[in-house]
């Protein structure tokens, strides 16, 4: 395969960008495919090269790199009308009515421009809202780059996990281990009138997938009424794409007290959104005191790129098409897993997926999903990854050394790590699922 070209752009980008990229993940081993454009289901790269894509942009690309002929009609026609003003628009009343129409647990919305700021601003309106400054966060789990959630260790100690972040937000983000309930029940015992909120994302997307334990989300729900702490819900990976139109909230039957949302709700253009009751809500500036603003929020262009591409998953059955979609793809990965490597394990929902290179418990072959989820018996649930250190102790280089390559070497674009999970868009066919099953076949 000539990579060249993506070679060259690497070497110029080494010299004007640190690291040659504008987000760390990108920097994939030995050096990223420069992607030229997209194609339906496809990506090409700068030497020619054509994938089918599982990256989407890391989650927002729903539909496909070929966006419907409306979509682009919508975005075309506000970029006509000049392409922000800095006062408020319908369109973004609008969007913001169809989330509330959609998510029981949001009945207010503030919109802002990434998945980090709608972390940031989450965990300043809990603050600000219950008057107290700890936060618990789940090892494994992802919310941003930002100081409060950038932070390891467990429950007895914690640190920053980046230079720059001072220890003092240490003092106040307490990590617990996923799917561990006496560990989150312990926190709460020593520190429960401290603590501000729960976050959590529905699923662990950042650490392989690790899904949630029956009776995990009601655990953290009872405890954070029982004592006056907010649960939040990070969707942003998860919201409207797991679930469907009610997001992975809706799958798991939770009412979170915030949501944060960003990925799909822009239709591929910069977003994020904080989402929950009306009394949490109205405490943000203006209605409230808790300061949140910003120049781009609620921009336009996005909002009708969201509007007009969650319209058109509503009304095209997008959903139904990407759940059969992730179930081919699924039940396929089982079948060549369990003859080719049955060490490792496959897991997903919906439309996210993701091969990872351990299997915990014993060697049998399952998808972790729904139905592990939804069966306590499930025979595969033993074998299911549980948190982030069952994921941690996977083969991460086979799988960025090798295996990455030699998929992409097939025409199948993953993430280029262990860790990040793979999407499927309404763009995909059948077709695409058979041609990535036998690379799989191929590769495994
Ligand atoms: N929360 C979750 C659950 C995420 O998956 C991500 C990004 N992958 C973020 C927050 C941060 O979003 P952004 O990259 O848009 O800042």
């Amino acid at each position: 395969m000539n990579l060249e070209s993506s070679r060259d752009l690497y070497d110029r980008a080494l010299s004007v960008l640190p690291g040659g990229v504008n987000s760390p993940v990108r920097a994939s081993y030995p050096y990223p495919a420069f992607i030229e454009r997209g194609d339906g289901a496809h990506v090409i790269d700068a030497d020619g090269n054509r994938y089918i894509d599982y990256v989407a942009g890391y989650g927002p690309v729903l539909l496909g790199h070929s966006l419907p002929d409306r979509v682009i009609a919508a975005i075309q026609s506000q970029v006509s009308d000049g392409p922000m003003y800095g006062a408020p628009t319908e369109v973004e009343v609008e969007l913001a009515e169809f989330i509330t129409r959609h998510v029981p647990s949001i009945e207010m919305v503030r919109f802002v421009n990434s998945g980090t700021e709608a972390t940031t601003a989450a965990v300043r309106l809990a603050r600000g809202y219950t008057g107290r400054d700890k936060v618990v966060i789940m090892q494994g789990g992802y919310h941003g780059a930002q100081e409060s959630t950038l932070i390891e260790g467990d429950q007895h100690e914690a640190a920053p996990s980046s230079p720059g972040v001072p220890a003092e937000f240490a003092a106040n983000t307490i990590p617990v281990p996923f799917n561990d309930e006496g560990a989150v029940e312990a926190v709460f015992e020593d520190h429960g009138s401290e603590i501000a909120a729960v976050l959590t994302e529905p699923l662990l997307g950042n650490q392989g997938i690790v899904m949630p334990q029956p009776g995990y989300h009601e655990t953290l729900r009872e405890l954070t009424r029982e004592h006056g702490a907010l649960l939040i819900f990070d969707e942003v990976m998860t919201g409207f794409r797991v679930g469907g139109l009610g997001c992975a909230q809706s799958h798991f039957g939770i009412e979170p007290d915030l949501t944060t949302l960003a990925k799909v709700i822009g239709g591929g253009f910069p977003i994020g959104a904080i989402g929950g009751r009306t009394e949490i809500m109205e405490s943000l500036t203006p209605a409230g005191d808790v300061f949140e603003a910003g120049t781009f929020s609620g921009h336009p262009v996005t909002m009708t790129a969201g509007l007009e591409t969650l319209r058109y998953a509503a009304e095209e059955n997008v959903y139904e098409h990407l759940s059969d979609l992730g179930e081919q793809l699924r039940s396929g990965l089982v079948d060549i897993v369990a003859d080719q490597a049955p060490a490792y394990t496959v897991t997903g929902i919906d439309s996210m997926f993701k091969v990872i290179f351990t299997r915990d418990g014993p060697a049998q072959t399952g998808a972790c999903s729904a139905g592990c989820r939804q069966d306590p018996d499930c025979p595969h649930s033993q074998a299911c990854p549980k948190n982030a250190g069952d994921v941690n102790a996977a083969a991460t280089d086979r799988w960025e050394r090798v295996f990455y390559h030699q998929m992409r070497e097939q025409g199948v674009l993953l993430t280029p790590n262990q860790f990040e999970s793979e999407f499927l868009t309404a763009a995909h066919t059948a077709e695409d699922i058979e041609e990535t099953l036998e690379a799989y076949k191929a590769v495994l």
